[in-house]
């Protein structure tokens, strides 16, 4: 199909423009066009984007939402639980998601795309890694519900149907 103009002749360079959309600008349009319950997850606005924190991104995208908690929480949950004699990998395993990047989590592993978690699309909310603490080559609830003591600690846990990570969000 051709682009025409009122007269009918077809609009061509240097006629046309090109319509570029920013980064950010591609990012928040996910969260309009995303198929979700309605209301669970507002647009968020420009100004709480960041570019200040790439180890809270997702591999998708530039800009993440970090919040304060987020920032308060993020390694000084692992010094708790290597407090208490749990071990840690160095960072967390999730922390902003975009709206696609998190629609993939949950494709990849085969599932329905789960909009019940979607702290991570706003920034508040961490997934750690639940790693064999008692040495007896599984990663089940023994190692999960010690990790769950400590993410009490700091914030709300959600059970995400698996004991290979904990997800604690924001209070
Ligand atoms: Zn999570």
């Amino acid at each position: 199909m051709t682009l025409c103009n009122e007269r009918g002749s077809p609009i061509t360079p240097p006629f046309s423009k090109e319509v570029v959309q920013s980064s950010l600008g591609r990012l928040r349009q996910e969260y309009v066009d995303i198929p979700k319950p309605s209301g669970i997850v507002p647009v968020p606005g420009v100004e709480v984007f960041t570019q200040d924190h790439p180890d809270c991104k997702c591999p998708d995208s530039e800009w993440c939402i970090v919040s304060p908690w987020v920032l308060e929480t993020k390694d000084a949950f692992i010094q708790a639980a290597e407090q208490a004699g749990l071990p840690m990998k160095g960072e967390p395993t999730s922390v902003y998601r975009s709206p696609v990047w998190n629609a993939n989590v949950y494709l990849e592993m085969g599932k329905a795309v789960n909009w019940h978690y979607h702290r991570h699309l706003l920034g508040e909310a961490i997934d750690y890694a639940v790693l064999d603490s008692n040495h007896d080559a599984n990663v089940d609830e023994h190692d999960y519900d010690p990790l769950v003591d400590v993410a009490l600690d700091f914030g709300d846990v959600e059970w995400e149907y698996v004991f290979n990570h904990v997800h604690v969000q924001e209070p």
